[in-house]
């Protein structure tokens, strides 16, 4: 007999009634300060999942599930030996096939606890089904705030206001001052909030970039890459090398070796792009961040602190700092402000579908090939990666926005559709209309060879711009224009950009057409590599 539930949005406060309370600890919730164990005392029951049905509702990289199996291992071993009572399904759990919340339920039946505590989860999803699940369970439900995050929602709805266009910068400037990040009283320290004129330089010869954090495989990451291997052997990448760190030391250690070997150039070198070098300057550490196994304000005061006592510049300091502080918190924002009518955005009414080299890397495009290979083998790709060149392209080829979505949250490790979906529909794909992003990012070739050596090894010629054995990007950027004239430009920030396609000759403005039909039924075909 089902008795009646309840939904408390707890703030955080101990609960003061003596009940046996059941714990969920999501795969992206693995943070010992997560709300959900605020108050956590012995006759608790923490219960953590594999669950199946999560690893495969888009069928995630293998090395992301390989990651998640194993950092989720640390994590129960450690709240274990800190004695508290852990129920863990790994993968090969009869129950772990199923969704987590009917385990939950049983385990409620069988065990007869009396509340369930959860952090928010990160996506719509999750919570639509954590909210109608409760109307059947027995006990009392209480979910708690997501306090990975510096911005609540209610805190972003309220700064978001009734704004038809919301801008970083300017969210980015509230957040410095409310939690007193690089400013000298309510001034920002440096006499600017953004030093990005200083930052954003080609890459140079010569440059020494240092190994990324890598550590020993132990015998539980083994065990996991095992797993991830035998169970989605279909699934997209490769699961070796397995470099990532799994338990929050290590990934304080990922933090500070970031901050002393390569914060310094993480500015300058912040949008170039080196052959067979994924790595640059980032931090990688989002995978961490999204996981919970570090926290937002600790990454920040670290380059903070790396800028005060350790002469580390305010250029990069400042520029990744904004990253964290900025960026990450107001895509979280926009996507819950946004939900669920943000998942079906096509302002631009993009159709193609996406073509089989995303995949396989099997492109003579070289700066394509370089980006999606690496993506394959890390699970990883910077963020110029990701924007200029694979989101780049799938903006100006004009593919569906569904098809560039599922892709971006397969293939990266950090990827989560809070954090995906705003960069894909709002920031590459102009999907949202302009609300994220004041104009679309589409260029030509002539940036990418600005900012990578892609195209010394290309079988195209970043010169030519047009012909057979013209750089694709350089006319598809222009016929992307033509195709979404009556969409753009009025936008005043493509106004300039129009203008010179307006003084085109005719002849040239046919040429170009002619080519991007050529190179896109070929795409659509299937039959370009
Ligand atoms: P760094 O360059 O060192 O930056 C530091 C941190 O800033 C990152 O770890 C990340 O937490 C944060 N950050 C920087 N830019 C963004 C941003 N635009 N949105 C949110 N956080 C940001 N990031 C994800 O965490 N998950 C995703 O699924 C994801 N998908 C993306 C898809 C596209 C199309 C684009 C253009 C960007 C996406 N990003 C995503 C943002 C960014 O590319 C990654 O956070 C970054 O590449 C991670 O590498 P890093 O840790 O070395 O970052
Ligand atoms: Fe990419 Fe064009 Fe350069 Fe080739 S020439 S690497 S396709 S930008």
């Amino acid at each position: 007999m089902l008795k009646r539930s309840f939904l408390l949005y707890d703030r955080g406060l101990n609960n003061e009634f003596d009940m046996t309370t059941l714990r969920y600890i999501h795969h992206d919730q693995l943070s010992e300060s997560i709300s959900c164990l605020d108050g956590l005392t012995s006759g608790d029951i923490v219960l953590m999942i594999e669950s199946r049905s999560e690893f495969t509702r888009v069928k995630h990289h293998k090395k992301k599930i390989a990651f998640w199996i194993s950092a989720m291992r640390h994590f129960a071993d450690s709240l274990r030996k800190k004695g508290h009572e852990v129920l863990y399904h790994s993968l090969d759990h009869a129950q772990s096939a199923d969704a987590f919340l009917p385990e939950i339920s049983r385990i409620v039946q069988d065990k007869n606890m009396s509340e369930v505590v959860f952090t928010e989860p990160s996506d719509y999803l999750t919570l639509q089904k954590i909210l109608s699940w409760k109307a059947d369970v027995s006990v009392t439900v209480t979910m708690r705030p997501d306090n990975r995050f510096l911005c609540s929602q209610d805190e972003f709805k309220t700064w978001a206001g009734s704004k038809k266009q919301l801008r970083m910068e300017f969210f980015y400037r509230e957040m410095r001052k409310r939690h007193a990040i690089l400013m000298d009283k309510d001034q920002p320290i440096g006499g600017q909030w953004n030093f990005d004129s200083e930052n954003r330089k080609p890459p140079k010869s010569g440059l020494t970039i240092p190994a990324p954090f890598s550590q020993p495989v132990d015998d539980i990451s083994e065990q996991a890459c095992r797993v991830a291997n035998a169970e989605f052997p279909d699934h997209f990448g490769s699961v070796a090398p397995f470099y990532f760190a799994v338990t929050r030391a290590q990934a304080l250690v990922a933090l500070s070796s970031f901050i002393k070997q390569r914060l310094e150039n993480f500015g300058h070198y912040q949008d170039a792009m080196i052959e067979n070098e994924p790595w640059m300057y980032h931090s990688h550490i989002s995978f961490y961040l999204n996981t919970g196994l570090l926290l937002p304000l600790e990454c920040i005061r670290a380059a903070e602190h790396a800028y005060e006592h350790s002469g580390a510049p305010l250029n990069a300091v400042e520029g990744f700092i904004r990253q964290i502080l900025g960026w990450r918190e107001f895509v979280r924002g926009i996507y819950w402000l946004k939900m669920p009518d943000y998942a079906e955005e096509n302002f631009l009414e993009a159709k193609r579908d996406l073509p089989a080299f995303y995949w396989t890397g099997a492109t003579k495009m070289n700066c394509l090939k370089q980006c999606v290979t690496e993506t394959h083998d890390h699970a990883y790709a910077h963020h110029i990666q990701r924007l200029m060149v694979l989101g780049n392209f799938a903006l100006i080829a004009g593919l569906h926005p569904d098809a560039v979505n599922e892709w971006y949250h397969i293939v990266y490790a950090d990827a989560y559709q809070w954090v995906e979906l705003p960069n894909v529909t709002g920031m590459i794909l102009f999907a949202d209309g302009g609300f994220l992003g004041s104009k679309p990012y589409a260029a030509s070739g002539a940036y990418i060879n600005k900012m990578s050596d892609y195209c010394k090894n290309c079988h195209y010629n970043v010169k030519d711009k047009e012909g057979e054995t013209a750089c694709p990007f350089n006319y598809l950027y222009w016929d992307f224009l033509e195709r979404n004239y009556d969409k753009l430009h009025k936008n005043q920030r493509m106004s300039m950009i129009y203008s010179t396609l307006r003084r085109m000759s005719p002849e040239k403005r046919k040429q170009i057409a002619d080519d991007s039909q050529r190179f896109l039924e070929q795409l659509s075909m299937g039959d370009f590599d």
